[in-house]
């Protein structure tokens, strides 16, 4: 996979091949992070990116031709690339939309700054707006690095363990059962006796059910959508059950 990143701060992007697993994907070609500065697409002596918002108001707003000579630039060596600007009022960023990006060969990721970009953009040269939670950063480039590593990770090969990742969080449809590793006992707390017992079947069914009890407490929104296995159907219906038995000791008692 090819990206190309559309930065007044190309320098940011270094951070990603200071280490860990996308470092590591680049060195062995799954993926390339290329970088255009958007200033070099300003004109004029002050090589100016940024002016006053019509209307009035306050901030400044980004321009809308550097921005457009940068992505006609980047379309004419990835001509296929699919094209996404950050921001705040984009389509959520998830993990399914993780997985579809992953399947790209190109992608061209446009970071904005100050008030913005101009709308313009995103009507004429954008496939598709996007963003990475609904809180305001100052510029797109975290967000871009946030789409590089989650796309990056899935990538066959990347994780050098295709498992892990399809165990993790979300790629189920629930959150990931709790993980240990030792000390077996650590300040009082022990790692719980099923993981010790050897027997891989067990295991597999406590951590699903610890999945689904993470899940409920955590983001019962995420049970909704999820199709449930028969098994986890009886094991949730036991625990409304002894739910239930303790609720109506409680009633009686009190
Ligand atoms: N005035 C804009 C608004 O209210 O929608 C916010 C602009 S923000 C200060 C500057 C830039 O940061 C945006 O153009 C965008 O590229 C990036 N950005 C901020 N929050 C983001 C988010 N949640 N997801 C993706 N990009 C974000």
């Amino acid at each position: 996979m090819n990206v190309t990143v559309l930065t007044l701060f190309p320098e940011m992007f270094s951070a990603l091949l200071v280490g860990g697993i996308i470092k590591r994907a680049v060195e062995s070609n799954r993926i390339s992070i290329e970088t255009i500065d958007i200033r070099d697409f300003a004109k004029g002596p002050h090589r100016t990116v940024d002016d006053r918002p019509y209307g009035g108001g306050s901030g400044m707003v980004m321009k809308p031709e550097p921005l457009a000579g940068a992505i006609r630039h980047a379309k004419q060596s990835h001509p296929g690339a699919f094209t996404l600007v950050l921001t705040p009022q984009g389509r959520l960023f998830d993990h399914g939309l993780a997985r579809e990006l992953a399947r790209c060969a190109e992608l061209i990721l446009v970071c904005g700054r100050y008030e913005g970009i101009d709308d313009r953009i995103c009507q004429d040269l954008a496939d598709e707006e996007l963003s990475i939670g609904d809180y305001v950063l100052t510029g797109g480039e975290l967000a871009a690095m946030v789409v590089i590593d989650a796309v990056g990770r899935l990538l066959p090969g990347a994780l050098g363990n295709e498992q892990s990742a399809q165990e993790d969080s979300f790629s189920t449809g629930l959150l990931e059962y709790p993980q240990y590793t030792r000390p077996r006992s650590f300040e009082g707390f022990d790692v719980p006796d099923m993981l010790l017992s050897g027997n891989h079947g067990a295991i597999r069914q406590w951590r699903r059910q610890a999945s689904l009890v993470r899940t409920f407490l955590e983001r019962p929104d995420l049970l909704l959508d999820q199709p449930l296995t028969p098994e986890d159907i009886v094991f949730l219906e036991r625990l409304h059950r002894d739910i239930e038995i303790t609720l109506d000791r409680h009633s009686t008692t009190s």
